[in-house]
């Protein structure tokens, strides 16, 4: 096992999400992972049916076992207090600052205490910024953040325990910025990134994608990033692809205590439900009616196991989807949960060129889009960009100009096979696409142009002011003595229309379904190439 340094190694991505290992002196852990967080004196869930339900970490604070357990926890070791042998992370409660004001220890202190106690990813005591909007405050939670990790770090003895320099700034993105960018020069193996928990319980999504992007961008790759107290399903997918490593969450317990069942969508209150929607082992074994009438401390053992198989499933369902190459589905998807989460969705859009980092460039299947949105996957955008640059068009007399919506391989088509079967001709073929804008034929085949299946309304996102920019550009280039527009797509048609006033196309409408449209468009199209050259 290799330890302290270089602990992480990355097996797959998918935008910024990755699955990986980190190698901890209680064991290796897959990543993305949630750490469920248990209290170190009187925790109501069994750690061993954690264990049981899959998780191989938990979370625990430090700061209560050192103000309550010191000589216990220095004699015995956490995992003998806690009674779990797998790997544990210490938060060090700077937590507690924000609900309680200042704590009376020092982070050198509480890093002596937390390596004592052999701690196995062990969190700087930090400052954490929280909800506030004071900006001379947020500085300051930063300056003495980054003065803890200093001392944390000078302190710092035993190279088996893996540290976490944390992230804050709040809601001042430049200040998670430049929190990052300081944390990131310290010899840390984990970055930790504070403060979404408000975000998070006021729905704030948007925010919390620009926090984690500021920061994010700012840490070196092979340091995973955890995010603080935002272990809840319906951010998983976009933290995750956002670059969110790990993750910890009290709620599975919290939500208990408050009769609340989790979903992958949301929490729903006991007394809502009508049925029990899930197969987990607790939801299998008892009825809503025995759940409802156990005793109140039965109920909250019952609804945080529950909770936690919630939690564990959406993780293995967001790493399978990083394998699969669809994490950014799995974001859209979830994103229409609610609509806050579909305007942090729209914001992540905006970050294709981050993303493409981590978008293998090749992925064994098609690409679906559905909304504009999806034009901004890291794969359409990374193609866009491709061909804008790389494709040089050369002289011919005649630019065919053609749209066949929905489709997925180009050269398939009845429309190309006929005009091809005639072998090449003094003609530029390009298709119009949502996605892609102009696609040339002659590269038609490369991932992902002819991979891409989307219905065939969404033509609709395609602006006139966009499909003229792009055509001028070609015309330009290619010098066409004729440009024939061939329409099979009736959403189109009113574009192409306009267009052909305005740069002079010769637009044939073949708007409808079916390969004999095709084909006679071809016929035509071939008829006007030989009548031109006689
Ligand atoms: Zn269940």
């Amino acid at each position: 096992m290799s330890r302290g340094r270089g602990c992480f190694e990355v097996k797959a991505t998918d935008l910024l999400g990755r699955v990986g290992k980190l190698y901890t002196k209680s064991g290796v852990l897959e990543t993305p992972a949630l750490l469920p967080v248990v209290h170190p004196l009187n925790q109501e869930l069994d750690v061993g049916l954690i264990k049981k339900i899959g998780f191989k970490a938990v979370m625990t604070n430090a700061y209560i076992t050192l103000k309550r357990l010191r000589a216990l926890a220095e004699k015995k070791g956490i995992h003998s207090i806690i009674g779990f042998d797998g790997v544990i992370m210490t938060d060090s409660g700077g937590y507690q600052t924000l609900e309680y004001g200042e704590v009376d220890v020092t982070p050198a202190e509480m890093a002596t205490f937390e390596e004592s106690i052999g701690s196995d990813i062990a969190v700087v005591l930090d400052r954490p910024t929280g909800f506030s909007r004071n900006r001379a405050f947020a500085e300051q939670t930063v300056k003495e953040t980054l003065k803890a990790a200093e001392e944390t770090i000078e302190v710092r003895r035993r190279k088996d325990v893996l540290w976490v320099g944390p992230i804050q700034g709040g809601l001042f993105t430049d200040l998670v910025a430049e929190s990052a960018e300081k944390a990131s020069a310290l010899p840390f193996e984990i970055h930790a990134l504070g403060s979404p928990t408000e975000v998070m319980k006021t729905y704030h999504f948007t925010h919390l994608v620009k926090m984690i992007i500021s920061a994010k961008t700012k840490i070196p790759l092979n340091r995973p990033l955890h995010l603080f107290g935002a272990g809840h399903p319906l951010t998983t997918p976009l933290a995750v692809a956002l670059g969110c490593d790990l993750f910890d969450s009290a709620s599975y317990i919290l939500y208990a205590k408050d009769d609340r069942y989790l979903t992958h969508t949301g929490t729903l209150r006991l007394d809502e439900l009508v049925e029990l929607p899930c197969s987990c082992q607790i939801c299998t074994e008892y009825t809503l009616n025995e759940i409802r009438s156990s005793d109140r401390a039965e109920r909250i053992k019952l609804l945080a196991a529950h909770n936690l198989y919630i939690l564990q499933s959406e993780i293995k369902q967001v790493k399978q989807a990083i394998f699969e190459g669809r994490l950014w589905d799995a974001v859209a998807i979830k994103a229409r949960s609610h609509p806050k989460l579909w305007s942090a969705f729209e914001e992540m859009t905006r970050y294709s060129k981050i993303l493409e980092d981590g978008t293998p460039i090749f992925k064994p299947r098609a690409i679906y889009l559905y909304s504009k949105e999806d034009l901004r996957r890291p794969e359409v955008y990374r193609a866009y960009a491709r061909i804008k640059r790389d494709f040089r068009f050369e002289e011919r007399s005649f630019l065919i100009l053609a749209t066949i919506p929905g489709e997925g391989r180009l050269l398939a088509t009845p429309f190309c096979k006929r005009l091809l079967k005639e072998g090449v001709g003094d003609y530029q073929l390009l298709f119009l696409s949502p996605a892609y804008l102009l696609t040339p034929i002659e590269i038609s085949e490369i991932y992902p142009l002819s991979q891409t299946l989307y219905p065939s309304s969404l033509t609709h996102a395609l602006s006139t002011r966009t499909l003229q920019k792009g055509l001028e550009r070609v015309i330009k280039k290619g010098g066409y003595k004729q440009i024939i527009a061939v329409c099979f797509d009736k959403h189109l048609h009113q574009k192409l229309t306009t267009l052909a006033r305005r740069l002079n196309l010769t637009l044939l409408d073949y708007c409808g379904e079916g390969s004999s449209k095709q084909l006679e468009a071809a016929e035509q199209i071939l008829r006007i190439i030989r009548s031109s050259q006689v």
